[in-house]
C-alpha cells in the first residue's frame, strides 16, 4: 500500500494559523506528518510543540535563542537551525511534500520561492507574498508544476466554489468583508480609536498584524491583490461586499450568472484543512453552522472614504508592477509602529498613501527590484512616522 501521508512544515508554527494547523494535525493524525516547525521568538512554544510531533527539524528565527532551543531539542533527535536564511534552506527539506506559509508579513517571500523552486506545493496563509510579488510566485508555481493552496477563508471559498468548475469562466469573484470593529463609523471617530479597540475583531481571532489590517480594511486590499494572482482575473472582476456576520466566505459568479458561494462558521480549521488534505474532504467534528441562528445575513458596500486603504490597495494594483510592494512594506511599517503606540490609527492610511506617491514605479520589477522597493519603502515610511 502506498503512504498516504503528507509530509508537512509549518512556517509559523507558534501564530494563530500555526497552531490551529497543528489542531489539523491532531484531528487527523494518520493523514500528516509533521517535518518542520518554524518561529520567531517564541521559543517555549517551539519546543513544546516539538517535544509533541518530533518533527525532522526546527527553526528559530531569533539567533539569541539558538541554544536555548538546541539544548531542549537535540537529547530529541531534532535538527535546530536559527536565522534567517534556514527557512530558505528547511523548505527544500527532501521528506516535505506541502509547505504551510503561516509567517507573518514580507518574510515569506523568499522562503516561499525557494519552497516552490524546490517543487513543494504550497498552502498559502501568508498573503503578503502575493501583493509583494503575486506575478513571480505564480509563474514560478506554473513552470514548477506547484500547487498553491489558499488558506485565507476567502481564498479558500473561492477555491471550494471552483472545484469542478475550471472549464468555465469566472465572471465575478465577490469578496466577503466583516467591515472590522470600526465598521460604520467616521472619521472623526477613528482618529481617536486605540490599539486595544482595533485589537478586537468581532468575528476571529488572530495575530496583531492582520488584526490591525482587519480594522483598517487593508486586509480586504490585500485579498483583493490577492485574488486576482491566484484566481487569474482582472481587478474589475473583483468586487467587495461587506457582510458583518462572516458566515459566506465569499463567492464567485459565472458567465451564467449563478453565484456559487461556501458558507461555513468562522474557523480557519476549516480552510487550512481543505488546503492540507485536497482533494479530500477530511472528517472533522468542529461546529457545525445552524441557519436558524442566523437569520439575518446581510450585506453593505464597503466606505472606502472613511476607510482609505481598501481604495489605496485597488489604486496600487491597478498601477501594478511595484506599487503592491509599496502599499505592504509602508502598510507593515505603520501597523507596527501603531502597535508601538508611535501613531495613530489614521496614520496608517497617510502612511500608505504618502509612500505610494513618493516611489518611483518599476513596470516589469524581478525579484531583486522587489527586495530594493521593499527596503527602500520602509526607509521612506519610517521617515514619515518621525
Ligand atoms: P501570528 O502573528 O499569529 O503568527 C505569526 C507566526 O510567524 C508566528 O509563528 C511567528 O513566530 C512567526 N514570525 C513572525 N515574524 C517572523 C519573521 N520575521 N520571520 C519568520 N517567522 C516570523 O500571525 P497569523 O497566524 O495571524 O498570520 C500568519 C499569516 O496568515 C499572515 O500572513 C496573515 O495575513 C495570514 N492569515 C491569517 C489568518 C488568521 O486567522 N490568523 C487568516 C488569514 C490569513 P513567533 O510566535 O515566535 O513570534
Ligand atoms: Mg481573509
Amino acid at each position: 500500500m502506498t503512504e498516504n501521508k503528507k509530509h508537512i512544515a509549518i512556517l509559523g508554527a507558534t501564530g494563530s494559523i500555526g497552531t490551529q494547523a497543528l489542531e489539523v494535525v491532531d484531528s487527523n493524525p494518520e493523514r500528516f506528518v509533521v517535518e518542520v516547525l518554524t518561529a520567531q521568538n517564541n521559543a517555549d512554544l517551539l519546543i513544546e510543540q516539538a517535544a509533541k510531533y518530533t518533527p525532522n527539524t526546527v527553526v528559530i528565527g531569533n539567533e539569541a535563542l539558538y541554544d536555548k532551543v538546541f539544548s531542549a531539542l537535540d537529547p530529541l533527535d531534532i535538527k535546530v537551525y536559527s536565522g534567517e536564511n534556514a527557512l530558505s534552506s528547511v523548505v527544500q527539506m527532501e521528506a516535505i511534500d506541502i509547505v504551510l506559509t503561516a509567517l507573518v508579513g514580507y518574510a515569506g517571500l523568499t522562503p516561499t520561492i525557494k519552497a516552490i523552486e524546490a517543487g513543494k506545493h504550497i498552502a498559502l496563509a501568508n498573503k503578503e507574498t502575493l501583493v509583494v510579488a503575486g506575478e513571480l510566485i505564480m509563474k514560478l508555481a506554473h513552470e514548477k508544476g506547484v500547487n498553491i493552496y489558499p488558506v485565507d477563508s476567502e481564498h479558500s471559498a473561492i477555491f471550494q466554489c471552483l472545484v469542478g468548475e475550471f472549464q468555465n469562466p469566472i465572471e465575478k469573484i465577490i469578496l466577503t468583508a466583516s467591515g472590522g470593529p470600526f465598521r460604520g463609523k467616521d472619521k472623526s471617530y477613528l482618529e481617536k480609536v486605540t490599539k486595544a479597540q482595533a485589537l478586537k475583531h468581532p468575528n476571529w481571532d488572530m495575530g496583531a498584524k492582520i488584526t490591525i489590517d482587519s480594522a483598517t480594511l487593508m486586509n480586504k486590499g490585500l485579498e483583493v491583490i490577492e485574488a486576482k494572482w491566484l484566481f487569474g482575473v482582472a481587478v474589475n472582476q473583483i468586487d467587495v461586499v461587506v457582510h458583518p456576520q462572516s458566515i459566506i466566505h465569499s463567492m464567485v459568479q459565472f458567465e451564467d450568472g449563478s453565484i456559487k458561494a461556501q458558507l461555513g462558521l468562522p474557523d480557519m480549521r476549516l480552510p487550512i484543512q481543505f488546503a492540507l488534505g485536497f482533494p479530500e474532504r477530511l472528517k472533522n467534528n468542529y461546529p457545525r453552522f445552524s441557519f436558524v441562528d442566523y437569520p439575518n445575513l446581510t450585506f453593505e458596500k464597503p466606505d472606502t472614504d472613511t476607510f482609505r486603504n481598501l481604495a489605496l490597495a485597488f489604486e496600487a494594483i491597478n498601477i501594478g508592477g511595484n506599487a503592491p510592494c509599496v502599499l505592504n512594506a509602508a502598510n507593515e511599517v505603520a501597523v507596527a509602529e501603531f502597535l508601538k503606540d508611535k501613531i495613530s490609527f489614521l496614520d496608517i492610511p497617510r502612511i500608505v498613501e504618502e509612500c505610494l506617491n513618493k516611489i518611483d514605479v518599476i513596470d516589469k520589477p524581478v525579484l531583486e527590484d522587489y527586495i530594493n522597493t521593499d527596503k527602500e519603502t520602509r526607509i521612506i515610511a519610517l521617515e514619515l512616522v518621525n
